[in-house]
């Protein structure tokens, strides 16, 4: 695996070559090409590290270029979401923020050319007459009436389509190729469609769009971008693309395919991410759940983390399945480094300390990041009654249960060891109450000066100091590792984890977590990494959301694999 930036792959090879033959005077432009219909996900983050990183790296440029073809699906909403993920996570188009309408004017004379050509024409079967005319993949195609308009007929047709004289679906432009090409998508391919839907940039300028297909390799092309990287379900178009260019006799960009990401537990397909948000499964494109870059930010994670993920990830030619371990083990690594400890209590339970003085209160220090020094020490308050986690305790001790129960002795986290001596229940509910507990004061910092051991340590808040907090865990989005997958039978929605969020609503934190902004990472000792979030702050509600637990089962993995 690769942790280095320039992770090596085939697309670097190929333009290693390109340059060494000082193909394009040895200049490398890409592009990230999102479609403006809906927010950009980790699969996205995959495409942008690689053309921002290989442009980076070869000392070219990269440009972020809105595919904005369909007004019908396309909202300014997602144009400024992605420049704002684009920019998080750490690469800049400077002054190459482009935009394929921007080209509707030039695609259109492009077609005008192709017509006067005789290599366009204007058809007037339905959609359905068209699909039924294509063929299969095992017949040949066969041509339309229309396809044998004049130049004259189908130039006149073509430019009342433009001006909105005809309706939706009553004729499109086609390029005129080859209706028997083992290739579906040279069968004469749509290339305009009347769409009288108002677009976000152009308004009602056209009523008539340019396919994806017909709108793609030309801005490329206008954009003089030398590779153009893309995901393998466009390598059979890549002919399509290059007859065009060829046609029209403009400038060369070079087609490299690579494999999608796709992640165990979850989706990337942003009309299916729309479904759930559409369906209120979840909050928003942002919720903290979804493989959105939003929702990932919201949750705690780093650019750097997710940076690391597609170096890690590689890119190849195979399409295969990332375990969303692997994710998890980024982020964990990252925060280990970076993020403060602390103390919280997410499920709480009063313990008395019945020999300490009642109005005695004590700042103990406590480190702030064991793997980095420099990060510091902190004061953290002790008093006589505190709040531990419900699951330290127990009331029935056990061999194997190191941690506080009648009789036993455990360490607080850098106060004193303390041993239970009671508890008290609710005999309705049959729930523990609270813990009666005497501390060794002479043990102060959490180490006994007699050498006696104690095997358990828990962490603790002191209840006259702490802060209250609503804390929400996350679990996988998805029950299944492959939601997707046809082998399962059933629709993705199926299988959504209705477990995937718990909300804990009075959870105690140590005050030094009452100056906390959004996006500063914490862990949570023992429990794992946590941040406010970042929209809750916004409505002035302080919520932690739970970025990630501390077991990691990437590094299980890894280990049983040795
Ligand atoms: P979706 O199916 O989620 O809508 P898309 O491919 O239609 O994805 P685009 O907005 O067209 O989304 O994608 C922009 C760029 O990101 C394209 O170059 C596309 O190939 C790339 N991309 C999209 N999804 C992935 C993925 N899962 N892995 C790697 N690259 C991706
Ligand atoms: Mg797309």
């Amino acid at each position: 695996m690769n942790s280095e930036n320039s992770s090596h792959n085939f697309i670097r090879e190929i333009i290693d070559e390109d340059i060494k033959d000082n193909k394009h005077g040895g200049k490398i432009v890409t592009r990230f090409p999102p479609e403006p219909n809906g927010y950009l996900h980790i699969g996205h983050a995959k495409s942008i590290c690689l053309n921002f990183g290989i442009a980076k790296e070869y000392g070219g440029i990269c440009s972020l270029r809105f595919d904005d073809t369909n007004p019908a699906k396309e909202e300014s909403e997602y144009v400024e979401s992605i420049k704002e993920d684009v920019k998080w996570l750490g690469f800049d188009w400077q002054d190459r923020l482009y935009f394929t309408s921007d080209y509707f004017d030039k695609l259109y004379e492009f077609a005008i050319k192709l017509i006067s050509e005789g290599k366009a024409y204007v058809d007037s079967l339905s959609m359905e007459q068209i699909r039924d005319y294509r063929g299969t993949l095992k017949e040949p195609g066969k041509d339309s009436p229309y396809r044998s308009r004049s130049v004259e007929e189908n130039v006149e047709l073509f430019e009342k389509m433009k001006d909105g004289q005809f309706n939706e679906g009553s004729h499109v432009l086609r390029a005129k190729i080859d209706m028997s090409s083992a290739n579906i998508n040279m069968r004469d391919p749509v290339i305009y469609r009347i769409i009288k839907t108002s677009h976000h940039r152009t308004a009602s300028k056209f009523n008539i769009y340019p396919t994806y297909d017909f709108a793609h390799g030309q801005s490329d092309s206008l954009e003089g971008v030398t590779h153009s990287l893309c995901t393998l379900e466009f390598e059979d178009h890549r002919p399509l693309y290059d007859w065009f260019i060829k046609e029209l006799g403009i400038h060369v960009s070079r087609q490299i395919e690579f494999a999608r990401l796709n992640l165990s537990f979850t989706i990337l397909s942003k009309r299916k991410l729309s479904e759930l948000v559409k369906n209120n499964h979840v909050s928003g494109w942002d919720d903290p759940r979804m493989p959105t870059i939003s929702g990932l930010r919201r949750r705690g994670f780093t650019p750097e983390s997710i940076i690391n993920f597609c170096n890690q990830i590689g890119v190849s030619k195979n399409n295969s399945l990332i375990d969303i371990s692997l994710l998890e083990y980024c982020i964990r690594i990252d925060l280990n480094k970076k993020a403060l400890r602390v103390m919280a209590v997410l499920n709480p339970l009063k313990v008395i300390i019945d020999n300490y003085p009642d109005d005695l209160e004590e700042q103990l220090d406590a480190i702030n990041n064991p793997e980095d020094e420099s990060m510091g020490t902190r004061k953290v308050p002790f008093s006589k009654i505190l709040y531990i986690e419900r699951d330290d305790f127990r009331e029935q001790s056990s061999k194997k249960y190191f941690r506080l129960s009648p009789g036993k002795e455990v360490r607080l986290r850098y106060a004193y060891f303390v041993t239970c001596t009671g508890f008290t229940k609710d005999e309705s509910t049959g729930q523990v109450t609270e813990v009666h507990c005497t501390y060794d004061p002479r043990t102060k910092g959490g180490s006994s000066p007699d050498g006696r051991k104690v095997k358990g340590t828990i962490h603790w808040v002191s209840q006259k100091h702490c802060i209250e907090s609503e804390v929400r865990l996350y679990d996988r989005l998805f029950s299944v590792s492959e939601p997707d997958s046809v082998k399962n039978g059933k629709d993705y929605k199926e299988y959504f984890n209705q477990d995937s969020l718990k909300t804990l609503k009075s959870c105690k934190l140590e005050p030094s977590l009452r100056e906390v902004r959004p996006y500063c990472n914490y862990q949570f000792e023992r429990l794992g990494y946590f941040c406010i979030d970042p929209v809750e702050y916004e409505n002035n509600k302080i919520v932690f959301n739970r970025t990630i637990s501390l077991r990691d089962t990437w590094a299980k993995i890894q280990d049983s694999n040795k």
